[in-house]
């Protein structure tokens, strides 16, 4: 099945590497996301020849929220209950969400992960979404735009 880009609202065919290739329901999550975040999403990375995990599958994005802090932009992905891998990537240049929808395995719990720097997975826990809060403030402070 592929993705009927007419009912798709705020993405371009051309903002992902291999359109074709990606799975309907990932789109139409990102889109009902989109939606939710009233800012721009930006797609880092999508489909990947090759790649073993979910980005090789179709059913992966790397992206950004322009405007609103990381750890809202995972909160407020975690709201849409459509992703059921994500990630929270706060040393990326434009630090973003590893968003997925893979298919859950029964008994096996979605996915939620963290990662403080590169090939590094941590827990998703306090003590991270506090040094990336911290980080942010003051980047804020200094005028960055997020
Ligand atoms: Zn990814």
């Amino acid at each position: 099945m592929e993705t009927d880009w007419n009912s798709v609202q705020y993405f371009k065919k051309s903002e992902f590497s291999d359109p074709d290739k990606m799975n309907p329901e990932l789109i139409k999550a990102l889109d009902i996301y989109r939606r939710l975040v009233g800012n721009p999403v930006i797609i880092h990375s999508s489909y990947r020849e090759g790649d073993s995990g979910q980005h090789g599958k179709g059913n992966a994005v790397d992206i950004h929220v322009k405007g609103i802090s990381l750890i809202d932009a995972y909160l407020l992905a975690e709201k849409t209950g459509l992703f059921n891998g994500s990630g929270v990537y706060s040393w990326w240049n434009s630090r973003g969400l590893h968003l997925d929808v893979r298919p859950l395995k029964k008994d096996v719990p979605k996915a939620r992960w963290a990662s403080d720097r590169t090939k590094h997975y941590i827990g998703l826990n306090w003590f991270f979404i506090r040094k990336v809060y911290e980080l942010e403030k003051k980047e804020n402070e200094n005028g960055k735009q997020v």
